[in-house]
C-alpha cells in the first residue's frame, strides 16, 4: 500500500515549528509494512490545500493529513478535504457531546465556534481525541483510506497508535513476519536467498542489517487474511529450509531470551565468568525476568589474580599462554563449572581496546569459553569496532554460542 502523508500548515513551512509529525508517522507505517511515497506540507491556503489533495488522490491508496482541524478560522483541512472529494459535512451529535464533556471535564465552557468540530465528512467516523478536543477523522473513500490527525505532537501519536493504525491493519490486511538471524552477514544472505528473494513479491522480503545481525522480514498484504497467512508461511518455510542454522528467533526475540527459555526448558543452569565483557553477559541475562530459575551467578574476573583465586586457573597457564588465549578462556570455563554446581558455565576473556593490541593479539581479539558437564572448548573470535563495539559483539556472540549448544 502506498502512502503520502499531507502536513497542513503555515508554520511548518515558515520554520516555526518542526514537522516532527511526518518523521513520526513514516516511521509508524513503514513498521506495519506500508510504503510512504510521498511528504508533502502545505500552507493554510484553501486552494493549494486543494491541489495537494488531488494530487495525491492520484498517486497513493493511503494519505494521511496532519493539522490544521482546530476551531479558528485558518483550520481547513477538514472542510477542503469534503469538498474535494464532494462529501458533506454532517453533525455527528455523538461527537458534539463528547466534546461538550471533554469541556466540563476539564472545568471550561464550550465556545460556540468548537461546534464546528462536531461536524464529519458523511460516510466518515470521527477518531476520539483523548487529550484534546478536534476529533481525527478516518474514511474509507472509493478504496482509499483518507486519515485527518490533528496537529499537536501529543494528540497526533495517541491517535494514530490507539485508533488510526488497528482501523488501517483492518482495511488493509498486512502480515508481517521477522526472521531473526545471527552469524552470517547480510550480503552472504542475500546471495543464498536471492532467487526466493527476487522472485517474490507478495510477500516481500527484505532483509536488516542490524548490529552484529540480520532480520529478514517478510510482508504480506492482501484482503484474505487466510491466503496472506498461507503465502507468508510458504516463504518462511522456504527460507527455514535454507538458512536453518542462522535463524534464532522470530519477530524479534532478544536471543538472551531464547537462551533462557531453552535453559529453561531443558532445566538447566548456568553460570558466566566475564573479563572483557565486564559483565555485560550478565547484565544483559539478568534484564530477563525470570531469570533466576536458570542463572547461578555471574562474576567479573578481570585480574589475572582473580581468574586464579576465584576459578582456581593454573597461573603457568596464564604465564605460559597469556590471559587472553583459548587455554585460560577454556580453564576459566571449566573452573566456574566445577566450583559451582551449575551445566554450562561460559567465560569470556579478550582485548577490548583501544590499546593492548599487538601484532599476535590484536584490538578485538575475544575467547569465549563454555563448559559442560561432558565436554568443553573455546572459540576464538576476532571482532572490529571501538571498545563498546567489541564488548557487545562479544556479548551477542557468547549468547549465540549457547543458542546453538541449546537448539
Ligand atoms: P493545528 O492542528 O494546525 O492547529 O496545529 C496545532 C499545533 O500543532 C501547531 O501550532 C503546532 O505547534 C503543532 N503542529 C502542527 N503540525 C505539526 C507537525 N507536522 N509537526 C509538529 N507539530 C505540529
Ligand atoms: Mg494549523
Amino acid at each position: 500500500m502506498k502512502a503520502e502523508i499531507i502536513s497542513v500548515g503555515t508554520e511548518l513551512i515558515l520554520g516555526s515549528t518542526l514537522n516532527t509529525n511526518t518523521h513520526y508517522i513514516t516511521q509508524k507505517l513503514t513498521e506495519i509494512g506500508i510504503d510512504v511515497l510521498f511528504h508533502t506540507s502545505v500552507v493554510d491556503d484553501k486552494k493549494l490545500l486543494k491541489d495537494v489533495i488531488n494530487t495525491s488522490l492520484n498517486r497513493v491508496d493511503l494519505i494521511i493529513f496532519t493539522g490544521g482541524l482546530g476551531p479558528t478560522n485558518d483550520d481547513i483541512t477538514k472542510e477542503v478535504v469534503s469538498d474535494t472529494l464532494g462529501l458533506k459535512l454532517i453533525l455527528d451529535k455523538s461527537l458534539e457531546k463528547e466534546i461538550k464533556e471533554y469541556f466540563l471535564k476539564t472545568n471550561r465552557i464550550m465556545p460556540s465556534n468548537n461546534v464546528k468540530q462536531a461536524y464529519i465528512p458523511e460516510g466518515s467516523q470521527f477518531l476520539n481525541n483523548e487529550v484534546g478536543t478536534a476529533p481525527g477523522i478516518y474514511m474509507n473513500w472509493q478504496g482509499k483510506i483518507i486519515i485527518l490527525l490533528p496537529g499537536p505532537p501529543k494528540e497526533m501519536k495517541i491517535m494514530l497508535n490507539k485508533y488510526a493504525i488497528p482501523l488501517i491493519k483492518q482495511d488493509s490486511i498486512i502480515k508481517l513476519k521477522t526472521i531473526n538471524t545471527i552469524g552470517i552477514g547480510e550480503s552472504q544472505l542475500e546471495m543464498i536467498l536471492k532467487d526466493i528473494i527476487e522472485k517474490q513479491e507478495n510477500p516481500a522480503i527484505t532483509t536488516f542489517a542490524k548490529e552484529g545481525r540480520v532480520d529478514i522480514k517478510l510482508v504480506a498484504k492482501g484482503n484474505c487474511e487466510k491466503k496472506l497467512d498461507e503465502d507468508l508461511n510458504k516463504i518462511l518455510w522456504k527460507i527455514e529450509k535454507r538458512i536453518p542454522e542462522y535463524i534464532y528467533a522470530y519477530d524479534n526475540t532478544p536471543i538472551e531470551k531464547v537462551v533462557y527459555q531453552k535453559l529453561k526448558e531443558n532445566n538447566m543452569k548456568i553460570a558466566f565468568c566475564e573479563s572483557c565483557t565486564g559483565g555485560l553477559i550478565t547484565s544483559k541475562f539478568t534484564q530477563i525476568p525470570g531469570v533466576s530459575e536458570v542463572l547461578d551467578r555471574g562474576i567479573i574476573t578481570y585480574s589475572n589474580n582473580s581468574k586464579v583465586e576465584e576459578l582456581g586457573v593454573d597461573k603457568s597457564l596464564i604465564n605460559s599462554y597469556g590471559a587472553v588465549s583459548k587455554e585460560v578462556a577454556l580453564a576459566m570455563a571449566e573452573g566456574l563449572l566445577n566450583k559451582t554446581n551449575v551445566d554450562i558455565a561460559l567465560s569470556t576473556t579478550g582485548i577490548a581496546g583501544p590499546t593492548g593490541g599487538t601484532k599476535d593479539k590484536p584490538i578485538g581479539l575475544v575467547f569465549i569459553g563454555i563448559a559442560l558437564k561432558d565436554h568443553s572448548f573455546a572459540i576464538k573470535c576476532l571482532f572490529n569496532g571501538d571498545r563498546i563495539t567489541i564488548q557487545n559483539r562479544a556479548t551477542l556472540k557468547a549468547f549465540d554460542e549457547l543458542r546453538k549448544i541449546l537448539k
